[in-house]
């Protein structure tokens, strides 16, 4: 039997033919060369990687890179970058294997998706809930309805500081991860390997073990609570009711379709109400998979999509993570949630941080290196729709109807930033001026022409023109620029 190659996201039993499955695993030092990596997320993947190699009959190999580590026959699933496939193909005696860790077959969303206008997700969920019989009574969607995302948009409960939801349970660091992390000290220390972030206990599960017990506890604890406040932001709880499952499932260490399956049978079982389920069950046959896809369907090109001509770089507090220098009450939590966790919830990936540089104009791809690199879950694939399509609307709305845009009033009803906030949401001109208000004016401003035919964007083009200050809120933002806010 040929040896099976796991790259360091393919570490679950799923990625095997048997249990017995000799393996190779490689760990390359060249990785971290190429990027400053959140400090963690370094953390998390060694360890896992580590924690994998001492099970089994596993070979790890150290080497600076992948292609010195390869001198056996090997066969390997399909890796989940672009370049990883490029190396893999050019490997004399290593066979490449359909891709595993994704539910929906790649020849399936290919027939899906060819033709079509538009991509949407709400079709190719309705599509994959068929296709896989998720959630389905017959033709017919569990309960009735296939979307019941209009549930799951409520504000956080007024006066609360934190979701009444049982907290996950930690991980416990081991001696694993104490060797990583003195390699880790020693490689800034005497190579040169820089990272960002905070260093900090291991939030998240290295091993598959620990990602079951979360899993676990998750579909039990946490899953009945998941629908009503998904949208919603409390500083001072990061994780609401939120699976935080997500660096567990793109290590390979879960296979979604046994995550999916554990919300269906809490449903079915009575213990999750269905529009828990159904919001969770979205976000991973729904979502994982319609990001996954769109990476390979799209062409390579797509990453450097720029329709909006952002051409700014990050600045430096951002791009270093700087929340002390930062004095808007949304983006300095959020940016120091990154810094100390290299994890926030998706709304603040999106509304916060994604919003405020799609209103700055940075650069997408510079955006998008940025999430991949700070965040624990960030890997290639998920960034380029995610990021470049999704939340920086650099396609031109190939992948979503709208850019994701808001001023300081939808931060407002969401979360409790705003009442400690030295701006007031609601003022767009002077001192107390909330630059995501301003920001978001300024953004509709400067891409009217280009966003004119949208008709979801329609009113608020109407409301523009009706600022009698508009010229002065323009002024006002241009001097701000990327300036911390
Ligand atoms: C700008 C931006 C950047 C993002 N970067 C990443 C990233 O680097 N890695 C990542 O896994 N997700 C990313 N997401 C998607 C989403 O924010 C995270 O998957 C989610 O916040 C992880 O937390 P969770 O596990 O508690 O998610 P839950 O809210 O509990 O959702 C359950 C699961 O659904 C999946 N999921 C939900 N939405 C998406 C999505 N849009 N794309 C892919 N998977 C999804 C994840 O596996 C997640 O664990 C990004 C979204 C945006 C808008
Ligand atoms: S006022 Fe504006 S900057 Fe301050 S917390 Fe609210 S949205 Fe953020």
């Amino acid at each position: 039997m040929r040896r099976r190659w796991l790259f360091a996201d393919q570490l679950g039993p799923h990625f095997l033919d048997t249990p017995e499955h000799p393996v190779l695993l490689v760990e390359s030092k060249a990785v971290f060369r190429r990027r400053a990596f959140h400090r963690q997320k370094a953390h998390l993947v060694l360890s896992a990687l580590r924690h994998r190699a001492a099970e089994g009959d596993v070979r790890l190999v150290r080497a600076e890179t992948y292609a010195e580590a390869v001198t056996e026959p090997l066969t390997v699933c399909h890796p989940t970058s672009r370049a990883a496939r490029g190396l893999v193909r050019r490997l004399p005696g290593v066979e490449m294997l359909p891709p595993r860790g994704f539910v929906t077959a790649p020849q399936d969303f290919v027939s899906w998706a060819d033709g079509r206008d538009h991509l949407r997700l709400e079709d190719f969920y309705r599509y994959a809930r068929r296709r896989h019989d998720v959630l389905m009574d017959g033709a017919e969607p569990a309960g009735g309805r296939w979307n019941l995302d209009a549930d799951n948009r409520e504000p956080p409960p007024r006066g609360a500081d934190h979701l009444d939801v049982p907290p996950p349970p930690p991980v416990v660091e081991d001696e694993i991860d104490d060797r990583v992390r003195a390699d880790l000290d020693r490689w800034q220390r005497e190579d040169g390997i820089a990272f960002v972030g905070n260093d900090g206990p291991r939030l998240f599960p290295a091993t598959r073990e620990e990602a079951l017990a979360r899993l676990r506890h998750f579909v039990t604890e946490r899953l009945p609570s998941f629908g009503p406040q998904e949208d919603a932001m409390l500083s001072g709880d990061p994780w609401m009711a939120h699976s935080l499952l997500s660096p567990a499932i793109n290590l390979g260490l879960l296979d979604p379709l046994e995550v999916i399956e554990g919300a269906e049978s809490a449903y079915r079982a009575g213990s999750a109400p269905l529009a828990g389920a159904e919001g969770f069950i979205r976000q991973i046959l729904g979502w994982r998979d319609f990001i996954w896809h769109l990476y390979w369907y799209f062409e390579p090109e797509y990453r450097a999509v720029n329709e909006l001509a952002a051409h700014r770089q990050l600045p430096r507090w951002f791009a270093e993570l700087d929340a002390r220098a930062v004095g808007a009450r949304c983006l300095a939590d959020v940016l120091a949630g990154v810094r100390d966790r290299g994890w926030v919830h998706h709304i603040p990936r999106l509304m916060v941080l994604g919003n405020y540089a799609l209103q700055r104009g940075w650069r997408p791809d510079a955006v998008s290196d940025w999430f991949h690199r700070s965040f624990v879950d960030g890997y290639e694939w998920v960034m380029t729709a995610n990021v470049v399509g999704m939340s920086q609307f650099a396609d031109g709305g190939r992948m979503s109807s709208k850019p994701y845009a808001a001023g300081g009033a939808y931060i407002n009803r969401m979360s409790d930033y705003c009442g400690g906030c030295r701006y007031d949401p609601k003022v767009r001109l002077g001192a107390d001026a909330c630059p995501y208000t301003a920001g978001y004016w300024s953004f509709l401003a400067r891409h009217e022409h280009a966003l004119a035919g949208n008709h979801r964007l329609r009113r608020p083009l109407q409301g523009l023109h009706r600022l009698t200050d508009l010229d002065a809120v323009l002024a006002q933002e241009k001097a701000r620029g990327s300036r911390a806010p």
